[in-house]
């Protein structure tokens, strides 16, 4: 309530952010990654291009900008409900480098300027890779950018936000992937649609999911795989990073999603 003042029990800080999460993600899958992104000059920007390094994804595309690192504050109260504050900071002013890295597969979330975002895809366009677009933190977007989104990653309640399958279809996306949690992907095209079902897991805790999805079916993308291969790795890795708490540390290993889809259905 405005004005209120309450008593916390604990607090924790994690390194985070969708970019980061879905770079980590594809790192892991043993995709060459590069983050394009900027921090604050203080402590969180140092961790945070820590967290890069240490898995191997190149940070020389992350600018140091005078706002500070952008931050989540998450409230959580005793039944798990959540109230968020987000203050974006230096990704409020992220720019497109003077030249992008040279790369197969550029991915983009919406924590960064829409603006941004569309510059980005239309090199990427030009220079002849192939563009997915996450579409989270949920937005309404131009049908500029979603026509240069070849592929675009949107959860149930981010797909109704942007009008529904066919109107993205008609506005020229090539592939829909919807992420529907334990109900598992439907995989969307002008062609059809095909449904992959999820893996059986012990969920722990879901945060990270739909990061480990993007980021990893990414890596495959590149790495040369179909879409639907692709997407069934993606859903592999969704369903590990369910089994872990936390959203970096959740980010699983090519050999454990390899590992997941010998398993017999
Ligand atoms: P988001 O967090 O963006 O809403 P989802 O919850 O849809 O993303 O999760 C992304 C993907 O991860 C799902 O499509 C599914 O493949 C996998 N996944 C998520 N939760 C589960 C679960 N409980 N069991 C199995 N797979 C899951």
């Amino acid at each position: 309530m405005p004005g209120e003042t309450l008593l916390g029990t604990s607090l924790a800080e994690h390194a985070g952010g969708k970019g980061l999460n879905q770079a980590v993600a594809a790192a892991r899958s043993g995709a060459r990654t590069t983050m394009i992104g900027a921090v604050g000059n203080d402590e969180p920007g140092v961790r945070l291009r820590a967290v890069l390094d240490d898995n191997g994804i190149d940070s020389s595309y992350v600018a140091v900008s005078n706002d500070i690192t952008g931050r989540a504050i998450i409230v959580v109260d005793d039944h798990g409900e959540n109230t968020i504050v987000v203050v974006p900071g230096a990704n409020g002013a992220v720019r497109l480098p003077q030249a992008l890295p040279r790369c197969r597969v550029v991915v983009a979330q919406l924590e960064v300027p829409l603006a941004t975002v569309t510059a980005g895809f239309a090199a990427a366009r030009a220079a002849g890779a192939m563009t997915v677009l996450n579409p989270a933190p949920a937005a309404d977007l131009t049908a500029e950018l979603l026509g240069l989104a070849d592929v675009v990653v949107p959860n149930e309640h981010e797909l109704e936000l942007l009008g529904g399958a066919d109107r993205l279809i008609e506005l020229g996306v090539r592939a829909l992937v919807v992420t529907r949690g334990a109900q598992g992907v439907d995989l969307i095209t002008p062609e059809g649609r095909q449904h992959v079902a999820p893996f059986r897991v012990s969920v722990v805790d879901t945060t990270g999911a739909g990061d480990a999805f993007c980021g990893s079916m990414c890596a495959r993308l590149a790495a040369g795989d179909d879409l639907a291969t692709a997407v069934r790795w993606g859903a592999a890795a969704g369903a590990l990073a369910t089994t872990v708490a936390g959203a970096v540390p959740a980010q699983p290993t090519a050999s454990a999603i390899e590992a997941l889809l010998a398993q017999p259905s």
